[in-house]
């Protein structure tokens, strides 16, 4: 009965596999989860290793992104609470203006002794709380004194709302830092892990992997158009970045993540994935930007980098070192990372997830 079960989970992955294999041609042969364990039945512990080095990383990225928009969230809050601070101290202020010519016109009005009680009284507080000047005012000055107190009430409230605010704000940055170290390390450590992998093990693992990535990728049909890219190499050099598939992940602001973060060291070297012309940017969320206007019509944008080694308008060749990766723009205190996207109508058009075709590459 468990062998049949299992004869029939293997034909039925087999036909799946068949029918990736029909569906995406492109793909090349399918390679079995089998296949990928018998190639690496000699570096069974390093594949092991590597797998749980790609999981830990995933964890420590999704860890990471998370904290992001939860200094987001606080900084937001922040910004709102000491808007409110602003205006109800702006508030309190005209109260005491008001005050203060009720004081004088009273004064005017003979209905004070003295304009000294005005000028000797240290704060408008002393002052209201004369006895001379809350008989004299009779109902108006009681008034005020009430708005008074209640708009100060107010600040006060909001003030605590702003110190509380100003700790998790502490909080939420430290845990950010924590979890961009984690992140890191875990990135060195998977990088460490697919260097160990050898020969035929490393190139079926990487195969099935990508072929993994791009079944997910289409079953979740979040790439809204083909990814047929043509001669495509990674923006780095293999082996010398960690990714995760993040197309659609929530960002600051509301908006959706519209590529993938490729995380490599500080100043990696970033290549033209394929020919064509460049241009470059700066500024602005992308902070130090290029597009690739490939040759075969094909857009992609490159973002964070720390400099260039293109000038814009400048042709280059497939495999071109075209800058360096960094974290300018809105990465600025993150991690250094690659913001990758691809579009294939060209600069203007919708972008699709270039995840599968990095993953394709880039190992
Ligand atoms: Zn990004």
């Amino acid at each position: 009965m468990r062998a049949r079960t299992k004869h029939v989970r293997h034909i039925s992955l087999l036909t799946l596999v068949a029918m990736a294999t029909l569906l995406f041609p492109a793909a090349g042969l399918a390679i079995t989860k089998t296949q990928v364990e018998e190639a690496c039945a000699n570096s069974r512990a390093q594949l092991d290793e590597y797998r749980a080095a790609q999981a830990a990383f995933e964890d420590a990225a999704r860890a990471y992104e998370t904290a992001v928009l939860e200094v987001d969230r606080v900084e937001r809050k922040q910004a709102s609470v000491s808007g409110s601070v602003t205006s109800h101290t702006e508030e309190l202020d005209q109260i005491q203006a008001m005050i203060e010519d009720q004081a004088v016109e009273l004064y005017m009005r003979g209905g004070l002794a003295s304009p000294g009680i005005i000028f000797s009284a240290s704060s408008v507080d002393q002052f209201m709380t004369t006895s001379e000047f809350l008989t004299t005012a009779a109902t108006g000055g009681q008034e005020s004194l009430a708005e008074l107190i209640a708009a100060r009430s107010e600040l006060n409230r909001f003030q605590v709302v702003l110190d509380d605010t100003r700790v998790e704000l502490e909080a939420v940055e430290a845990q950010k830092l924590t979890a961009r170290t984690n992140q890191e390390s875990a990135m060195e450590a998977e990088l460490a892990a697919y260097a160990k992998l050898e020969g035929r093990c490393k190139d079926l693992a990487v195969e099935y992997d990508r072929q993994q990535a791009e079944l997910a990728a289409r079953a979740r049909q979040r790439a809204a158009g083909s990814v047929q890219v043509g001669s495509f190499i990674c923006p780095f050099t293999p082996g010398r970045t960690s990714f995760i598939d993040s197309w659609g992940d929530p960002r600051s602001g509301g908006r959706a993540h519209k590529g993938t973060d490729l995380f490599a060291a500080m100043d990696e070297p970033i290549y033209a994935v394929r020919s064509g012309r460049v241009s470059t940017g700066n500024g602005g969320l992308g902070g130090k930007s290029i597009w690739l206007a490939g040759d075969n019509g094909i857009g992609f944008y490159y973002a964070h980098l720390s400099g260039f080694n293109v000038s814009s308008g400048q042709t280059v060749s497939q495999g071109q070192t075209i800058g360096y990766n960094g974290n300018t723009g809105n990465a600025s205190g993150g991690p250094p990372h690659l913001h990758f996207e691809i579009h294939p109508g060209g600069r203007g058009s919708a972008a699709v997830n270039p995840y599968a075709t990095l993953a394709g590459a880039c190992r």
